[in-house]
């Protein structure tokens, strides 16, 4: 049994649609284009996960797996005194909250596979209760393009990887959140509303017939092994929107959010 439990975002309606939030025990995929939101979410989701439960937090560590150098901890001390009640407010509060978000920096496919290998004693000792990998496309879009028989390696390379990111989350009875940067041929603001785009496993969202977008890239392996899928995306203004593109457990839904000093917000 896949335990059941939820990670709340604080957006409060996409936890209302999520029955409660990100689903612990599987994968989920945050995409969307260049800036619009995907490490500010995860960096926002890594403050919240080392609240205490009662707190609706998951008390516990994060492993921030980064492999674009995108992480800030100045950010991150921004989210969590902006948005924090009082409590947790102080600086030995605050420091050790920092202290429980581990980065772990990656800078190729081969150094991610032996991270993700021999992580499972870390992920014992340091009580990690949620685990971020921010982003599963910069490095394989590196690694494998323009090189002979990329593709097929490639689907071989995020299948594997796909298997091991599911294994920590079901052993671990952790949410895995992965960032994926898509890209669409309408450019990096296209409205919801874009015409029909297909899917050609490298950066272009698909369009179904009411306009929305559904299915992320990386090809179908990949697609596939991803549990829920939110979709990040420009709106007019500050605004953006977030689509519920994937869920076993919520209908298409969309809502807007922004970001704020406090992270992203509804
Ligand atoms: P990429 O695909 O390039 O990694 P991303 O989806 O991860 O992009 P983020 O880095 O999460 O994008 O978002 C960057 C955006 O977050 C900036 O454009 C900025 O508008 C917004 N942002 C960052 N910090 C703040 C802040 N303190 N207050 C308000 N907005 C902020
Ligand atoms: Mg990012």
């Amino acid at each position: 049994e896949r335990g059941g439990t939820f990670f709340a975002t604080s957006l409060p309606d996409l936890d209302k649609v999520l029955h409660g939030g990100i689903p612990t025990a599987t994968m989920t995929e945050i995409a969307g284009p260049a800036g619009c939101g995907k490490t500010q979410f995860s960096m926002t989701l890594s403050v919240l996960a080392t609240l205490p439960v009662e707190d609706g937090g998951l008390g516990g560590g994060v492993v921030y797996i980064d492999t674009e150098g995108a992480f800030s901890a100045k950010r991150l001390l921004e989210i969590a005194q902006t948005r924090l009640p009082q409590q947790f407010q102080d600086d030995s509060s605050l420091k050790e909250l920092a202290s429980q978000v581990h980065i772990v920096s990656v800078q190729s496919c081969k150094n991610l596979m032996n991270r993700l290998q021999s992580i499972e004693e870390d992920l014992i000792q340091k009580k990690i209760k949620l685990m971020v990998l921010d982003s599963v496309a910069s490095l394989v879009r590196k690694e494998y393009s323009n090189v002979q028989g990329g593709m097929m390696r490639r689907t071989d390379f995020l299948a594997s990887e796909a298997a091991l990111l599911k294994y920590i989350a079901e052993t671990f009875s952790i949410p895995v959140i992965v960032t994926n940067q898509i890209t669409t041929r309408y450019g990096q603001r296209a409205p919801v509303s874009s015409p029909h785009t297909p899917d050609d496993g490298d950066g272009s969202v698909e369009v179904d017939g009411e306009g929305s977008y559904l299915t992320a890239a990386l090809g179908n392996t990949w697609s596939h092994s991803v549990n829920t899928r939110l979709i990040l995306q420009y709106l007019a203004g500050d605004r953006r929107q977030i689509l519920v593109a994937k869920s076993p457990v919520a209908p298409f839904t969309c809502f807007d959010f922004i970001i704020t000093k406090k992270g992203v917000e509804q």
